[in-house]
């Protein structure tokens, strides 16, 4: 995931606009707690237990183990794209992990609760995908990875985010405690597609197949642009890993 410089996310001024949600977000954080014993808002109850503290390092590795792969999908979802991800997923029998920005979340919400549905992993992106988030203040950062979580698990019906990837790889230990103690384990990368930079499908199905010996958790996009070279390589990539022995799985949390 390349530093995507002019992304051209509208999400500066809703993330300003959603600054003084920070404080709600860490109380909710604290009630859902208190419910586990109360017991007063089921729908709380139903997404404590993901919210429990998971490591602070940045996770690689699959929870299929050696021969693991984990496909992540980041930046949506989009309604263009993401619905034809879905489907060569699920045509594929592959599960992933989509890391989601919190303003294309809170726009698609039935795409998010697809995502759900289909039987993926919600992973918190980010409200405004900042990729200088590594030079900012303590307090932007915890704006843009709690309001993210608010707005992932609002959109998804209730299911929360079990990652954090910062966008562009920017993260910091503050950002990656912050997400940790919230059940959000720090993922990150081991191949890059690169396929946000439009590399052409054979460039990009090289590079899964040489880098793939790197580490199992591989980088696709299914928004900010035509992502129908990625959705071309996912068609020759998936199956090739299958015939190599290899399985999809999740990253560790
Ligand atoms: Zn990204």
């Amino acid at each position: 995931m390349a530093r995507h410089k002019g992304r051209g996310w509208n999400g500066r001024l809703l993330a300003a606009a959603l600054g003084v949600t920070v404080v709600a977000a860490a109380t909710s954080m604290w009630t859902a707690q208190a419910d586990i014993t109360g017991g007063r808002q089921p729908q709380a109850r139903v997404s404590a237990p993901d919210a429990r503290p998971v490591a602070v390092d940045i996770a690689h590795a699959s929870d299929r183990g050696a021969r693991g792969v984990n496909i992540t999908i980041d930046d949506g979802p989009d309604p263009d794209w993401t619905p034809q991800v879905l489907q060569l997923l699920k045509d594929s029998g592959v599960k992933a992990t989509f890391c989601m920005v919190g303003t294309q979340a809170q726009a698609h919400p039935d795409l998010v609760k697809a995502v759900v549905a289909d039987g993926h992993r919600l992973c918190n992106h980010t409200v405004s995908h900042d990729t200088t988030m590594d030079t900012r203040s303590e307090a932007y950062q915890s704006q843009q990875i709690l309001d993210a979580e608010r707005m992932i698990t609002k959109a998804s019906g209730g299911v929360r985010s079990q990652y954090y990837r910062a966008p562009g790889g920017a993260f910091t230990p503050y950002s990656r405690q912050l997400a940790a103690s919230r059940g959000m384990r720090p993922l990150g990368w081991n191949v890059d597609t690169k396929d946000f930079e439009h590399p052409g499908v054979d460039t990009m199905v090289a590079t899964v197949k040489r880098e793939i010996a790197n580490g199992p958790t591989v980088l696709f996009h299914d928004a900010g642009g035509d992502r129908s070279q990625t959705l071309a390589a996912l068609r020759q990539i998936l199956p090739w890993l299958k015939e190599q022995g290899y399985s999809f799985g999740f990253p560790v949390r």
